[in-house]
Order: C-alpha cells, then sequence, then structure tokens
C-alpha cells in the first residue's frame, strides 16, 4: 500500500478498548470517563481486520487502548494477529498492570514486543502521574520479562521539561545493562492536557545533542519501525529512542494506519476525520474491505497539524493508542 505521499504503510496500529484503569495526566488525567462501551471489536472482527490488512501488504500489528490488557480475550487476539499471513511482528504498548500475570500467556499467543509506559523511576512522582502508587511491582514484573527471554522490550516516557533530565540519568543506568530500548516521546497536545503541555512540552533536540555529545549514534529505521530515532552506544546494553512528532520531517516517513476499538480506520493520528470497516469486517465482506481500505489510503493527509495546536479528533491519546 503506497499513499499519495509515496509512503509505503505497513504498520498497523489497532486500539481494542478505549478503557484504561490509569489516569495519567498528560492523558486522562480524569481518569476514563463514563462506562466502557459494550461495542468493542469482537475477537472474530479482528481477525478478518488484521487478514485484511495483512492481505493489502501490513507486516507489523501493534495492540493498544486504552489499556488493552483489561480484555481478558487479549492472548486470543495476539494468537490470530500472529496467524495472519504476511504479519511478523505483533506488538503490545501497556501500562504494565497485572504485567507478570499475563507473560506467560502472551508468550504462549506468539508476543513478539512489549512496550511499557514508565515515565519516572521515582515511585512518588509515578503515583502522581499515573494514579498508581504501582512502580515497584512494575519494575519487578519487568525484570521478570526481561529473564523470561521472549520479547523483545521498549520503555515509553513522555518527554517532561521538568524532568526528562533526571529521567535519563535513570534510564541510563538501566539500559547500561538490560538490553531495553527507552524511547522519549514528545508530549503531544490534546484537547484534555492543553495546562500540562503548555507547562510541560519541551522539544527533543536538547536530548539528542546530549546523547550525540557523549557518543551516542543514530540507528537507521526500518521498514515496520516507529517512529522513533534509537541511538545506540557501544558501552550501552540497550538503547535511547526519541519520537518527535514536532520535529521537521516527521510525517514524511509516517508508516502507521490506526483503527479504533470500534473499527473506525484513522488516517493520521490527529485527523479529523475516521472512516467506519465495520460493516465490512462482517463474514463474505473481504474484497468490499480490500476495496475500501485502497481507497481511503489515498486521501491519508500529508501530515499532523499539531504546531496550529490543532489534535483533529483526539481529545485524549486513550481513544486511539498514540
Ligand atoms: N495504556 C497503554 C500505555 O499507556 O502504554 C497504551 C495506550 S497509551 C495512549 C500509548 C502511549 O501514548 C503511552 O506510552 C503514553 O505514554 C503515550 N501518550 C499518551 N498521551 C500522550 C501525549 N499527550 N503525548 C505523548 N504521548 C502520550
Ligand atoms: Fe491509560 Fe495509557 Fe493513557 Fe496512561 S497513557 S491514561 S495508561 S491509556
Amino acid at each position: 500500500m503506497i499513499d499519495p505521499a509515496k509512503r509505503k504503510l505497513s504498520y498497523l496500529r489497532l486500539s481494542i478498548t478505549e478503557f484504561c484503569n490509569f489516569s495519567c495526566n498528560y492523558c486522562l488525567p480524569d481518569g476514563f470517563v463514563g462506562k466502557r462501551s459494550r461495542s468493542e471489536l469482537s475477537v472474530a472482527e479482528i481477525g478478518n481486520l488484521v487478514s485484511g490488512f495483512a492481505q493489502l501488504g501490513i507486516k507489523k500489528v501493534r495492540l493498544t487502548g486504552g489499556e488493552p490488557t483489561v480484555r481478558a480475550d487479549l492472548p486470543q487476539i495476539i494468537e490470530l494477529c500472529k496467524a495472519a499471513h504476511g504479519i511478523n511482528k505483533v506488538a503490545l504498548t501497556t501500562n504494565g498492570y497485572k504485567l507478570a500475570k499475563h507473560l506467560e500467556d502472551w508468550r504462549a499467543a506468539g508476543l513478539d514486543q512489549i512496550n511499557l509506559s514508565i515515565d519516572t523511576f521515582n515511585e512518588e512522582e509515578f503515583a502522581a502521574i499515573t494514579g498508581m502508587n504501582l512502580l515497584p511491582q512494575i519494575m519487578a514484573d519487568l525484570e521478570t520479562a526481561l529473564n523470561m527471554g521472549a520479547f523483545s522490550i521498549k520503555l515509553n516516557a513522555t518527554l517532561n521539561d521538568s524532568t526528562w533530565r533526571t529521567v535519563l540519568c535513570d534510564a541510563l543506568e538501566i539500559v547500561k545493562t538490560k538490553p531495553v530500548t527507552f524511547r522519549f516521546i514528545e508530549l503531544m497536545q490534546t484537547t484534555h492536557n492543553t495546562d500540562l503541555f503548555f507547562a510541560e512540552h519541551a522539544r527533543s533536540e536538547a536530548l539528542k545533542d546530549q546523547l550525540v555529545q557523549a557518543g551516542w549514534q543514530s540507528t537507521t529505521r526500518g521498514e515496520t519501525d516507529g517512529p522513533a530515532i534509537e541511538y545506540t552506544h557501544a558501552d550501552f546494553a540497550g538503547r535511547i529512542g526519541i519520537i518527535a512528532p514536532y520535529a521537521p520531517g516527521f510525517c514524511e516517513t509516517c508508516n502507521r494506519l490506526r483503527v479504533s476499538s470500534e473499527g473506525k480506520l484513522h488516517l493520521c493520528l490527529f485527523d479529523s476525520a475516521n472512516f467506519d470497516l465495520r460493516p465490512l469486517l462482517q463474514p463474505g465482506k473481504a474484497s468490499e474491505l480490500h476495496a475500501r481500505i485502497k481507497s481511503l489510503i489515498q486521501v491519508k493527509p500529508a501530515e499532523h497539524h499539531l504546531k496550529a495546536g490543532d489534535s483533529g479528533l483526539m481529545h485524549n491519546l486513550s481513544l486511539i493508542g498514540g
């Protein structure tokens, strides 16, 4: 699948629920409001969706949310994504709630990669950001996951102006010996985090300069890699990554399509429209689904308008998973 900006689309990010049990201050500052939807895509619909995208050239699927681990059928979903012909990587983004409890099931289902959100290594700060005093448990579970040796593991933190230098020092201690990638994500403005955004948004140039001065070298992104530029250093087992959606040229390398937990295709995270695929996820609709996806990618926006403060439909990133 090639869009009009000549970008090859090979990476599907699928939200399987909007619901979340955390209340991160930059995402859901008031926690999840209302009741969890009863209309999340079923396992069968997800199967048809993923096979359809795989036949059109998607090679990697990331399961996200909300918090994807609240779905009891997550192992089945992983398994069927993995079984879709052409999918060679299945990844999961999670806040790490009860992580250790799930690991064996995920390994058995064939999960390749876990992205775990850890915004700080300070226990009080973690509780203040997420509304959950769980850092020690999550760090212990991360150790268990690493010891299993079954998953590629990345840690995600938002890049906050007042804290990133301390977080970087702590992250370097970890990547010194552990084969994980610690990635900073520039804070993105949404309608639910405006005050925090203006107080804490930092551009990643200073971080990049600090890494380069310390001898870190950028690596080349692979075809299905996400938007991070990852840096390596001979003295460190792991990597440091930077996701900089406000940097010039960020959208030029976009290889992603997103689908919401109720089957709406978002051509860009910050688009102001989405497109309902659900009627085409029913039995016997495969060729109509193909045709619809192929025609919709012709209107994939060339870029987002975040710099103008326009986050489109994204009131918060739990709606579609970042
Ligand atoms: N609940 C899961 C988690 O937190 O990992 C998956 C969904 S969450 C929306 C996916 C990622 O988006 C997390 O790493 C989170 O830190 C990031 N995120 C959420 N809101 C953000 C924002 N406004 N700016 C930058 N990153 C954000
Ligand atoms: Fe939930 Fe993830 Fe948003 Fe935090 S970042 S509130 S864990 S969806």
